[in-house]
């Protein structure tokens, strides 16, 4: 029997949003902007699901939420649209950000703007005094994870919007919330950002939908052209059971955020503290920073990641590395170059994450496997 030990890749279902979605499927299977009376009860559904998600992000108004195809384009539609619909010439991210953040913040040099990248400290955190000395002219958009996907590590950015803001009036803030939802608060308000961006199948809903909060007054060009959905910000006939599911998946996950960090820490800390004991050498990334409950990413000298995967396979633990395997090159992972690793040491990494659906004891189970494995 498999551990499932990557839920920050994919996590499973959660019942309640496998039940909206085969009950949208069959109530609103019909296009949400036709004239007949099916569109409007499918439109209704969708509007519905819309207040919902907005009063769980803090946003009330109709235009405060928008739906996406995932949190992939969520991330570039908030980068670029945000950056394209205000009078600037630069954006910046931080070193550790994903790469739907990164490549969409760099694909708009093709447009003249210039890209600031802002460092992390060895532990994995942003540098505020960067962002404080406002160094950078025309600055249009500062994008800081709300916590990073491989490490783990939480991001100061309230206290990053409020020095962006000082250092550069106007200037917008948004946030990939895609990996903190299920543990923690992303509103608008808790996060300090214009734009806080989410993907489904993070905390249980279905794959191919996510969403951005936009606070009030911030404008977004459009990156996908076509009919008015989204208030003409993002077109494409609505995927109502998506979204209906997802909305369902983040009602779920957000009642359950003191049960999954109790839950998911546990296991994770056992999980750590067996590996710890049991290799000589191994060390937890970021283990005393503040950092996401359900993310464990360890080095093992001596032991490339990508070997150690296979076998942890066949041994029935499915986990990752952070490294992405491009055109036959396996590229060691920009997050830990940021972090002041080296490639070898990035080569000898791998990230266990646990889920809303991580069983009490799997933790200690699995740190047994791979103890056995190494
Ligand atoms: N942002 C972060 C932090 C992620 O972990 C991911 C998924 O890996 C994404 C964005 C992209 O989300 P999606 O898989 O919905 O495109």
């Amino acid at each position: 029997m498999t551990i499932y030990l990557d839920h920050a890749a994919t996590t499973t279902i959660r019942p309640v949003a496998l039940e909206a979605l085969h009950d949208a499927y069959e109530r609103f299977d019909r296009n949400a902007s036709g004239q007949h009376t099916e569109s409007r009860n499918a439109k209704n559904a969708l509007e519905e699901a819309r207040e919902q998600a907005a009063a769980l992000l803090g946003t009330s108004r109709p235009h405060g939420i928008i739906f996406t195809g995932s949190g992939t384009e969520a991330d570039n539609l908030a980068v670029i649209g945000a950056a394209l619909a205000s009078d600037s010439e630069a954006v910046a991210v931080s070193a550790i950000e994903h790469k739907a953040v990164v490549k969409a913040a760099f694909s708009l040099r093709r447009f003249g703007y210039t890209v600031d990248t802002i460092p992390v400290s060895p532990a994995g955190v942003a540098d505020l005094d960067h962002v404080a000395r406002g160094e950078i002219p025309r600055l249009g958009v500062v994008s800081v994870m709300l916590a990073n996907n491989e490490i783990g590590t939480i991001q100061p950015v309230t206290e990053i919007a409020r020095v962006a803001r000082t250092a550069h009036p106007g200037v917008v803030i948004h946030t990939d919330a895609v990996q903190a939802f299920n543990s923690n608060e992303t509103t608008l308000e808790a996060t300090g950002a214009d734009l806080v961006s989410l993907s489904s199948h993070k905390f249980g809903g279905p794959k191919g939908v996510g969403l951005i909060a936009v606070a009030p007054d911030v404008r977004i060009e459009p990156i996908i052209h076509g009919g008015e959905q989204e208030a003409g910000r993002r077109a494409g006939t609505y995927n109502v059971a998506g979204i209906v599911a997802m909305v369902a998946a983040m009602e779920a996950a957000a009642a359950d955020r003191t049960g999954f960090s109790l839950r998911t820490g546990a296991e994770r800390d056992a999980f750590e503290a067996a590996i710890v004991a049991g290799f000589p050498g191994a060390t937890v990334t970021a283990r005393h920073a503040d950092r996401l409950p359900h993310i464990s990413h360890i080095r093992f000298p001596g032991v490339l990641a990508e070997d150690l995967l296979i076998r942890l396979d066949q041994a029935g633990i499915a986990a990752a590395a952070g490294s992405a395997c491009q055109s036959g090159a396996v590229e060691p992972s920009h997050v830990l170059n940021a972090l002041g690793f080296s490639d070898e040491a990035a080569r000898e990494c791998i990230r266990f994450s646990f889920g809303w659906d991580t069983e009490q004891g799997e933790g200690w189970r699995a740190a047994r496997a791979v103890l056995g494995e190494l």
